[in-house]
């Protein structure tokens, strides 16, 4: 099989030439922007969300990286086309790339952009959902909190995952954490937004906390909205999603993902769940296909 090809700064390389700087900001300190992305059927899901939360990011970590939003775009089209991808994992990376010597961060003269494409299967109706392998997952509750909004905005999608890191290295046997925010309220899984669903409809903490605003997240909304099912965004114990009749994981990944047990108390997998999966596949197939 032929090596894999990576964009990186503006050229195709193959992964034993794919390699940035030992000064590079992103390595040193984190300070970046990314995007994971997916493409179905060679096309970008929700790529005018993705490329509005990088810019975002950046704006936020005053990152002036000087790239288009087509130049951009034309990067990962090349990167899927080079290795002959349809369904595929797309990560987007921008660093502030070589500034040697100083925290304090001068203009991004020369940023890194790295584009890596990876296969991933389309799950859904079409197929295996792509945690099939994994089946639902399992959420523990967590003690590390989510950095509050002040000393770092969650809105901002950076390199700097090591809240999330520290979070599911607490795990014992789940695959997500449950975070909640400095005032014990959940916030978010490490890297993925989190529902619930009671008698009165289907709830996910507010965006005001510190919680990233997922595009899964926005989507499933969206449908939820459209099926004319309840949506409530707000603050909630995590008692709340104890005692919830469903619990289930939104991210561009896993789509979305039935929890089967949360601090250990197994649920089953329920029909507004199964709705919303069903829904977003579908959501998938109109816009990629
Ligand atoms: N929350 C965090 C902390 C994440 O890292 C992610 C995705 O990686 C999400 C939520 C879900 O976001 P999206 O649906 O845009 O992938």
């Amino acid at each position: 099989m032929a090596e894999r090809l990576y964009h990186v700064d503006g050229e195709l390389r193959p992964r034993s030439e794919a390699t940035v700087s030992v000064e590079d900001r992103g390595f040193r300190y984190g300070d970046g922007a990314f995007e994971t992305m997916r493409a179905y059927g060679g096309a970008v899901f929700e790529w005018a969300a993705h490329v509005d939360r990088l810019e975002a990011t950046c704006e936020a970590i005053g990152l002036d990286h000087g790239l288009s939003r087509g130049d951009l775009r034309e990067r990962i089209d090349e990167t899927l086309a080079a290795n002959d991808l349809l369904d595929a994992y797309v990560r987007l990376s921008i660093t502030r790339g070589v500034q040697p010597g100083k925290l304090t961060p001068g203009p991004a003269v020369d940023p890194t952009v790295v584009v890596v494409a990876k296969p991933l299967p389309r799950g859904g109706l079409s197929g295996e959902a792509i945690w099939a392998d994994d089946g639902p997952a399992a959420l523990e509750t967590v003690r590390t909190r989510r950095v509050p909004d002040e000393a770092i905005p969650a809105g901002a999608k950076t390199h700097n995952y090591l809240n999330g890191i520290l979070a599911r290295r607490e795990l014992h046997d789940a695959d997500e954490a449950l975070v909640r925010d400095g005032e014990g309220y959940v916030a978010e899984g490490a890297t993925s937004n989190v529902f619930f669903v009671t008698g009165e409809g289907v709830r996910t903490p507010t965006t005001d906390g510190p919680v990233l605003p997922g595009i899964t997240r926005r989507v499933v909304m969206e449908l939820a909205e459209e099926a004319e099912i309840p949506i409530e965004e707000g603050y909630y114990e995590p008692a709340a999603i104890r005692e919830a009749e469903e619990v289930f994981l939104t991210n561009t990944t896993w789509e979305v993902r039935p929890v089967r047990t949360v601090d250990g108390i197994d649920r089953e997998v329920g029909p507004v769940t199964e709705l919303l999966a069903r829904l977003y596949d579908e959501r998938v197939e109109t816009a990629c296909y």
